[in-house]
Order: C-alpha cells, then structure tokens, then sequence
C-alpha cells in the first residue's frame, strides 16, 4: 500500500473540504472526482454519494476529472476486488484511483494519475491544404472538386479533436465525408501518436475506407499510418475447434445437417492449410450457419496463452494486428460489444484502449447499441450450448459427441475413473433428454401462445415472419397472457437449472481430479466452466422474463418459424433507455467522439439522437454542424406528389400505390426503386403489377427473392428493373447515374406502434411528461424518410424524380416536418420529364 501523508498529496482546502463531505454524510462512502497539479490534489468534486459499485456515472465522468478516489470508512484503505476492477478500467483512459480514509489523513494511490503527454494541435489551415483548390487532391483524388463544405468539416473535426469535443456532424451526400474525417484523424495520429476507431454501420462503407478513402488520404497528406479492419471473433475460425472436428468427427451432429453442409465441412478442411487470415471471408463458399459453427472462434471459451494453436491462431494474428494499428475499422456491431463487455466488468473488450472515436453512420447506433445492451435466452441458444457439452443420440445413453464424450475416452485406460465419470454422464445426459422433450414442448406452447393467443393473423405463422410481443401487466390482456407464459416458461428454466445442477456437480467433481490427474482434463473443465457461465447467463433471462418488474427493461418475445418449419423461440430484456448507458460507455470513455452521418438532424435539428444517446453533457464540449450537400437539388431533382390517391389506411390505398409505381417503372422504363414499409404490401403490390411489367419488358427485383448484393448487382446492369425493397433498401444503398431515375417511397416510415421496444419507449416518453409522437415517432420517421430520399441523387449529374405515395405530408399537420427535411426541388403534378 503505497500511503501517503495528505500533506504531500492533498492540500487544505480539499482535505477540509472532503473531511467535511464525508462527515455530512454519516461517515458513508461517497465518491469523488479530483483535480491533481504537480503531486497535488488541488481540486475535488462530488461524484455521487453511496457505494463505488455505482460504476456507470464513475465512468461517465472520469474523463472529466484526473483520477476518481472514494473513502473506506473503516480506515482500512486495502482496494477490494471490485475496487481493483474500476481502477483497471479508470487506468485504461488514464485516470487514476486513490482510496482515502474518512479524516483525510491517508490515501491509498491504486493507480496513479499519468498526466497526458503534451497534445500537439491541429491547425485548421493545413487542414484545409490538403483539399483546397490547386492541392495535391487535383492529381489523387480522380474528378476532384473544390468543396467549401468538405473542407470546412474537415476543419470543425480537427477543432473536435482539439477541444476533446462530443462532435455531432451532418453531412449532406457528396460531401465527402469520409475523407474530411479522415484527414484530421491521420493528422492527428501523425501529431499525438494516438490510436483512432472508426465504427460503420455497412460492409459496404468499411470497404469504401480500406479500399479507397484511406489510400487516398495518406496520399493526399503523404502519412503513412498501419490501418486494419477488426472483426468480432466468430469471424475466424478457431484452430482448436478445427483441430478437434478432424480428430473426432462430428458424431450425431451429423444428424442435423445436409448432404450439401456436410460437404461443405469438408471443403473448409482441405482449405485450411492454405488460409492465411482465417476469416470467413477468405472461404471460397458461404458456409451456412450449423457449418460454420464448427469452426468459428467463441466469445468466451478460448484457452488464450495456454491454447495449443496460440501462436497460429488468426484471432489472436487480428488482434495483434489491431494492438498495432493507428487506425481501426470496426462496425457499430463491434463498438457495442466492446463497449458492453467493458460494462459487464471485462478489464479488456474486444478493442485495444482508444480515446479518439469517429462513429459514421451514427443514425444507426441507438439500434446496435439497443440490441447489445440487452440480453436474450433463445431455444436455439439453449441448444446450442448443451451440444456443446453433449450431443445425445436418440437412444444411445452415451453422448455421440461433446465435452462430455471426450471425458469419457480420456479414462481408457482408468476403469474406475471411467465409472464414475459414466455415472456422471448418464446422469446429465438423462436429464439432457428430459430437458429436450419438456422444453420443446414448452417452446411450442409459447410459439402458440404468442401467435395465436395474441396476434391472430394467419400471415404470421408463415416461415420467416418474426412476431414480436412484450411482456407487459398493464396491457389489456397482459395479466392474462403473463399467466399463460407463467408455466411453460417456468418449465423451461426448471430444465435448466436440473442441468446446470447436474453440471455444476461435473465440476466440482473435476476439480478434485485434476488435483490427482495432472492436468488431464484441464481443457475440458475449462470449456465446461464458460458452457455454465453461458447457461447461467441464459438461465437469469429465463428468470427474469416472466418475474421481474423492473420498469427500466423492455421484456418481450420474438417467434418465427422457420423454413424447415422448427419454431424460433427467444426471450429478450432490452434497456428502456441506452442513454445513459452510452454516455458511460461510449461518450465517456472517449475524449473525441465524432458523430456523422447524412441524417443526424430530423425536422427540428439534432435534438433528437442527442436526447437518444445522452449527449446531455454539461462538462463537455460539445458541438453539433450540418454540412450541406453539393448537388443541386433545385435543378435535379423533383417531387412528385399525387393528390387523388387515398390515405395509407383507407381502401383501395394499395391498388393505388400500385398503380402508381406500375406507372414510374413504366415511364422510367425500369430503373426505379419503390421503398415500402411493410413486406406484406410489398407482396401484395408486386402480385398485382409484376405480369404487366413483365409484357413490358420490365423485371420486378423483389427483396428477399435473392440476396441484396446479387439484387443490385443486377438493378444496376443493362436490362430495365423495378426494384421493390423494405428496410434494408432504404439505407447504404449507392446507384450513381441513370440507372436510378425515380424513387417511390410508399408510406411514411413510422415504426408499427405495437413493436415491443417502440411501445415500451414510447410510454417512457409519456411518463416522463414528453409527448411520444412529437418527441420519438415523429423524428425517428423523419430520419428513415431523408435515408430513403437520399438514394435518388448519388453525384453531381445525377437526376431524378421524387414519388411521394403518402399524401398525410399534405393532409397531417406533422406532415411539414417531412418537407421541410428535404433540400428544396420542383413539386411537378403529371409531368415527369427530369
Ligand atoms: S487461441 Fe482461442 S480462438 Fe485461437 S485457436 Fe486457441 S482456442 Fe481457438
């Protein structure tokens, strides 16, 4: 324990000041953030009365002040484990932590406060050099253009970077957004020897970075930086894995897959020796998902240092890589894990320390986020992660395959041991079998409650069609509906916990042999010891979904059935709110956050995403700008707006849409997009206008009849297509030239009201004295609304015509809100010349 005398480290009016804090509090814990000059604490603040465990608003603030320190009443000033925990954590964007007894006599320095070496700024005119007229761009950058606005971003980022600023920033399409963050971050690395994140929403974009937008900008600023692409971990495969599936086969798993997929494990066999990455994308072919998880690296189970493969193992190869780079490309799916493992108490995420982070396509990160904030049980999970210890055929009392099986065969030669241990697997795969038959019987009766106890329509039953339900008391029905869940979901973690009881007894049983074994199933107790944390983990959902009444957690379930007609089942608790999740998480882990995207502001400028994701921040700077686009909508574009059709909810709306979008496609001979927001409508009006299009000439590209890459590959060759798209088609989709002449948006993208997490927010809102449809629907439509605009006019010569099918922007008040968020263009009535 490194005490010091307050003298030294504390002056007076701090020591007064926190003697006296603590006594107003009765002596309790409470938290401070301090100020430290020299070896002095010349400042502290209160961060929050009561225990450190309230480690979300510690984190919040700590890149507010030098370090975080607490008292120890009892004077003993030893960190206990949950003190070492947020000090690793503080230490890893270079706060420290000091422990302090309740007179302000003695501190215990656990991590010490490293001032941060000298920042080296940027300068906006440089900046500005590298893309201004006359520069070294003409020759790099093909086609370049002087853009005031690229250029004036590029200098508000550096500013950002400068003022260790939460920076909001639009950029209007055509901006060139990237490279106007690009090059303040490649400056900034080049200036502070800082490591930089970029986080993505699309595929698409990432390799817009690594292939061309990060070349370029080291050409244009002659730096050279080590850039790498980071994926989560079920990316590689993991060499371990591949090594056990060549020695023992797949055993009953082989029951459950095809001709074609067992096929396919072979191929990657013999392609093994020639990867060099180990990433899915090196294999040849798409493996599907039962193949794939084979040989794909697990979250948590990985014998790190002590893996046999260690030094050959791609994850480890990717993550060395990543803990070398300046820059790191990462997607909003990444971000969000690592931000998640970093809250659950992970001394160290999936991403090396980073304080710079520039989240494009930030639109999209309250959804990612939502979803890695929260926590879900499904019937495939549960699964899943019980093959994983034992896979039993349907009448052999021996396991076919599984940790449990490779147990066995290491006692060959130890007939007792053998015994036993077949005592033991008997036992649980006995149970196994119980657990496979009540479950799935309980599985099936919450499909059927959820899809006919609830929600009678038939469309849902049909394979792929996800239902979704919340679990809510209040709800009409909902007490009702709760006590029907009550058994069948009590039945499945009844199983469960039979499961893990007789699991947990493997353990303690392997515990006391490996003493006497040397290690002999030390892999195996190992895999055994995540499999239960990761039942344990399903088992707590399962608990809390029918029981808990926690008002800050969305409880709701998803089914669908799926093509091979098995039902997907899943439990899910999802936050109410991330706010304040992602203000500790993410703003506050970060001195830089640059958020941009070509839709940040709704109708009524950025109030919205910033109250989303908590950019309510009183102690930092933050600034927010819109960039312009370049293109001259006045001139390019136009909006067509029909009068006679009906409102979206009266009848004969969708015989109207159809006709309508039968029209453009035939007016635009193909080349249009008609973006919907249901599929069923989708369906419905490409029955009614796709044999007439086909007398034409003209093909209907309908989303979900191939894969979204393949879709576009062939909107965009020669041939005349109406591509008919839902919600992935509204975003990230990139149609430069005449190929894209006419945009339909059908209806007004608001989110269907009886979503589960749009409901449960919604109410919140109300509650906390907001209105859900001024404050929530009506933003979030504006923002999907501009995406789904946004993909008509890609470059400067690009044309188009605008078809709005949903006549509420005339007939609602709110409907302005729409207008007013598009660039200003021609409204035209039946002439669609463009
Ligand atoms: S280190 Fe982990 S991921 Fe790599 S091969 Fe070993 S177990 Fe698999």
């Amino acid at each position: 324990m490194s005490a010091a005398s307050a003298i030294t480290l504390l002056n007076k009016k701090s020591a007064e000041h926190i003697r006296t804090a603590i006594a107003d509090y009765g002596g309790q814990e409470i938290v401070f953030g301090v100020f430290i000059e020299g070896n002095t604490i010349q400042d502290c603040e209160i961060i929050s009365r009561g225990n450190i465990n309230m480690a979300p608003s510690v984190m919040q603030d700590a890149v507010r002040y030098h370090a975080v320190m607490h008292n120890h009443p009892s004077g003993n000033l030893s960190p206990s484990d949950q003190d070492c925990e947020i000090a690793a954590r503080l230490a890893d964007y270079g706060a420290g932590f000091f422990i302090i007894d309740n007179n302000a006599e003695n501190i215990n320095v656990i991590v010490p406060y490293k001032k941060p070496a000298e920042i080296i700024p940027l300068e906006a005119e440089e900046i500005a050099g590298y893309l201004k007229k006359n520069s070294s761009a003409e020759n790099i950058i093909p086609g370049f253009e002087n853009r005031q606005a690229q250029i004036d971003m590029a200098q508000s980022i550096g500013k950002a970077f400068n003022h260790n600023a939460v920076y909001l920033c639009e950029a209007g399409t055509g901006t060139g957004k990237s490279i106007a963050y690009l090059i303040p971050a490649l400056l900034w690395i080049k200036n502070n020897h800082e490591r930089i994140i970029v986080s993505t929403n699309t595929i698409n974009l990432q390799e817009q970075l690594l292939g061309k937008d990060i070349p370029t900008a080291m050409a244009l600023t002659g730096i050279k930086i080590k850039y790498t692409m980071v994926k989560g971990r079920g990316n590689y495969i993991c060499l371990y894995k591949a090594d056990r599936l060549k020695k023992e086969g797949y055993g009953t798993s082989a029951l459950f897959l095809n001709p074609e997929e067992t096929g396919q494990i072979s191929r990657i066999e013999t392609m093994l020796p020639d990867l060099k990455t180990g990433d899915k994308s090196e294999v040849s072919f798409l493996p599907s998902p039962a193949v794939w998880d084979f040989f794909c690296a697990e979250p948590d189970i990985c014998f790190r240092a002590r893996c046999q493969f260690f030094s050959l193992c791609y994850y480890q190869q990717a993550r060395r890589e990543a803990f070398t780079s300046d820059l790191l490309i990462v997607n909003h799916h990444l971000l969000c894990a690592d931000a998640a493992m970093k809250i659950e108490g992970g001394q160290t995420g999936l991403l090396p320390a980073c304080r710079r982070l520039i989240i494009d396509e930030a639109h999209n990160i309250e959804e990612t986020a939502t979803s890695y904030f929260g926590k879900s049980a499904s019937r495939s999970a549960l699964q899943r992660n019980l093959n994983f210890i034992a896979r039993t055929g349907k009448k052999s009392r021996e396991p076919a395959s599984g940790i449990l099986k490779r147990l066995l065969e290491k006692t060959q030669n130890r007939q007792a041991l053998r015994t036993l241990i077949e005592k033991f697997i008997a036992d649980f795969t006995g149970k196994r079998r119980e657990f496979d038959q009540t479950a799935g019987d309980a599985f099936d009766e919450i499909y059927n409650l959820i899809r006919n106890g609830i929600n009678k329509n038939p469309e849902n039953g049909e394979p792929g069609n996800e239902i979704k339900i919340r679990i809510n008391r209040q709800a009409p029905d909902g007490e009702k509906f709760l006590q029907a869940l009550d058994i069948p979901v009590k039945n499945v973690g009844a199983g469960l916990y039979r499961l893990l009881k007789q699991l947990r007894e493997i353990l303690l049983f392997l515990e006391d042999e490996e003493k006497a074994s040397q290690d002999l199933f030390r892999d195996e107790q190992f895999e055994l010891k995540c499999l239960k944390m990761r039942l344990e983990g399903l088992q707590e959902v399962i608990d809390e979904i029918i029981s808990s009444e926690n008002d800050n957690n969305i409880r709701w379930l998803s089914a669908r059935r799926l093509n091979d007609s098995r039902l997907f089942v899943e439990f899910n608790i999802t936050p109410v709110d991330i706010s304040e999740i992602f203000k500790s998480a993410v703003l506050g882990k970060n001195h830089t956050v640059i958020l941009t995207s070509a839709t940040l502001r709704d109708h009524s400028g950025f109030t919205f995403i910033r109250k989303r994701l908590g950019i309510n921040l009183p102690y930092r700077n933050v600034y927010e700008n819109a960039f312009p686009s370049p293109f001259d909508y006045k001139k390019n574009c136009r909006i067509y707006i029909p009068a006679n059709i009906p409102e979206p909810s009266a009848a004969g709306f969708t015989d109207s849409a159809a006709k309508y979008i039968y029209q453009a496609a035939c007016y635009f001979s193909g080349r249009t997009f008609a973006l919907f927001t249901s599929y069923a409508q989708l369906l419905t009006v490409k029955n009614i206008i796709s044999p007439e299009l086909e007398k034409q000439g003209i093909t209907c590209l309908v989303q979900g009849e191939d894969n979204r890459t393949r879709l576009l590959e062939t909107f965009r060759s020669c041939g005349k297509f109406l591509l008919l798209g839902t919600d992935s088609f509204w975003e990230g989709v990139d149609v430069k030239g005449e190929r894209l002449s006419c945009v339909i948006i059908v209806k007004l993208p608001f989110r269907v009201p009886t979503d589960p997490v749009y409901e449960a927010r919604s109410e919140y809102i109300e509650k906390a004295g907001g209105n859900a449809f001024m404050d929530y629907a009506l933003p979030a439509a504006v923002l999907k609304f501009k995406q789904g605009f946004g993909r008509l006019i890609r470059g400067k010569d690009d044309r188009g015509l605008f078809i709005l099918l949903d006549k509420r922007v005339i007939s609602k008040r709110y409907g302005a809100c729409f207008i007013k968020a598009l660039p200003e263009m021609e409204q035209v009535d039946e002439n669609w010349d463009i």
